[in-house]
């Protein structure tokens, strides 16, 4: 008698959802994907303004031989789908007082380049970007690659680095103690202590651990995909539609069946949906608290301080400045007092700098003939109730007058259309508890511990992936999300 075919079911059509669709496919189960908005790629997608091209989320894009190996793994060959550029410039740094620094992509031309600009010896910038691969290297087998709550994992050889490296790992410092203990110049600690938003947190209170971030830009390199970051979506999208996904748009899950200590199934607009494997890329706490209201969920995970989230401004600029030469550009904050106090309602962290990333792109497709398509980000706190109305408002004139402070350009006139992202809309279209960006904060040295693990403890065929669950936020550790959850 035949076998019948094991099925799988995935919560959302986020870039873990589609990485675990995927995996679950090639290990042979008939894999369906239920997304509630209409598109796929929950943070990772785009849309349309007028004429203008905008990514909705991330513009930063590292580690991409994660997405390579699910083509491969799929025996294709990534380069005839999806393609991208090592960037040879990471950013441009930008201060009021007039000082520019570029950061190149080349360790040794950024730091001869920060000794140039800001007088902070290149050494300094090239021992602790060692620093920062020796933390790498220590860590990844342990905290990135595997499950957190496995006793095997502790027991494998490769762990033995990060034992052997603890006194590197700087678990007892913040990422600013490292930072301002190793650099003379205060814009060369401002510099690196803003990696701690790439995953949501406070170099103030995140572990020292946390400086190995660097080494993903300067070890690995930055890439930009052809057609955008939402290539990375679609590209994937594609590949698991070829090995049979079939995924439903316009399908918010209600429910997910919970029978013992088995996940039996879904509630998909009123209609139940049998099988083996459940698979949740919705953030883990409306999992908990609106898919499974009767299993106890675990509370000290979910209490966890959340990660920051943003403000984003998507303008489409009609090109009647100056040439600015702004791609991929970044300024660095002075802390100035409108953004302090902009953001003084915060219940989150105290670092009162402020980042903003501006992402200028005219390529073809991007934007109309003279026209400019801008992404301006603002971190910001997650959502416990501020006044947002308000702080909209706030933060975009503060912003507008950082750009003419730093650029000498007023732009607001320039401005064709226009559309915004703050955190309430974040939690709206991608269901991220208080619109954080990458779940959980990392401002603890415990945190990584604290993330929720890829399988639930009883039910083990409900498995949990994403920015919430570990390791973490971020497209990449989101890919290893769902690498973690397909291998347990
Ligand atoms: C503005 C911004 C900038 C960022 N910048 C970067 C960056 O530069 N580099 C980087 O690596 N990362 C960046 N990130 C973070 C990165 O985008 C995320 O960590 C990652 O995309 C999250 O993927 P995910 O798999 O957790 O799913 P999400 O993108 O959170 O998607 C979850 C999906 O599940 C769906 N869903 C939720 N509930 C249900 C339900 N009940 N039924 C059906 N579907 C449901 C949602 O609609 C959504 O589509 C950024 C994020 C934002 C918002």
């Amino acid at each position: 008698m035949e076998q019948q075919q094991s099925t799988a079911v995935v919560v959302g059509a986020g870039i873990a959802g589609i990485a675990s669709a995927i995996r679950w496919a090639r290990k042979g189960y008939a894999v369906q994907v239920f997304e509630a908005n209409s598109y796929p790629g929950g943070k990772l997608s785009e849309f349309q303004l007028g004429e203008y091209r905008f990514d909705a989320g991330p513009s930063l894009f590292t580690l991409p031989f994660l997405v390579d190996e699910l083509f491969t793994l799929c025996g294709e060959n990534p380069r005839d789908h999806f393609n991208y550029l090592k960037k040879t410039e990471e950013c441009r740094y930008f201060w009021d007082d007039g000082t520019r620094l570029i950061a190149h992509s080349d360790p040794e031309a950024f730091a001869e380049e920060a000794q140039r600009v800001l007088g902070e010896p290149a050494a300094n910038i090239i021992d602790q970007l060692a620093l920062a691969k020796r933390q790498y290297e220590a860590t990844k087998g342990l905290f990135l690659e595997r499950s957190l709550h496995k006793a095997s994992t502790y027991l494998r050889l490769d762990a033995l680095p990060a034992l052997a490296a603890l006194p590197s790992l700087k678990l007892t410092q913040t990422m600013h103690g490292v930072h301002a203990k190793r650099f003379r110049t205060p814009k060369a600690i401002q510099i690196f202590d803003r990696f701690a938003t790439y995953n949501g947190s406070s170099p103030y209170q995140a572990p020292g651990t946390l400086s190995m971030i660097p080494h993903l830009e300067f070890g690995f390199g930055t890439f930009v995909p052809y057609g955008g970051m939402v290539a990375i979506t679609n590209s994937l999208v594609a590949l698991a539609q070829r090995q049979g996904v079939v995924f439903h748009y316009g399908k918010g899950v209600e429910r997910i069946r919970v029978e013992g200590r088995r996940a039996t199934g879904l509630v998909v607009q009123g209609a139940d949906v049998s099988a083996d494997v459940v698979i949740s890329n919705m953030d883990v706490t409306p999992t908990y608290r609106r898919l499974m209201p009767d299993l106890p969920a675990p509370e000290k995970t979910l209490a966890q301080e959340r990660s920051s989230s943003a403000f984003i401004f998507y303008w489409g600029l009609r090109r009647e400045f100056p040439e600015l030469d702004l791609h991929n550009i970044l300024f660095a904050n002075d802390y100035e007092a409108e953004f302090r106090d902009l953001f003084e309602r915060k219940v989150l962290h105290d670092d009162p700098t402020v980042y903003v990333h501006i992402t200028s792109k005219d390529l073809e497709g991007e934007a109309p003939a003279g026209g400019e398509n801008w992404f301006v980000m603002i971190n910001a706190p997650a959502n416990y109730g501020q006044d947002w109305l308000a702080l909209r408002a706030q933060a975009r004139s503060a912003i507008l007058a950082k750009i003419q402070r730093a650029l000498g350009v007023d732009i607001e006139p320039f401005i064709e259309v226009e559309d915004l992202l703050d955190p309430p809309t974040i939690e709206a279209r991608t269901g991220s508890d208080r619109g954080a960006l990458y779940g959980s904060s990392s401002n603890k040295p415990m945190a990584a511990f604290l993330r929720h693990p890829n399988r639930h403890r009883r039910i083990t065929n409900l498995y949990f992936v994403g920015g919430s669950a570990h390791p973490g936020g971020g497209i990449p550790l989101c890919l290893l999300s769902a690498k973690i959850a397909a291998n347990l």
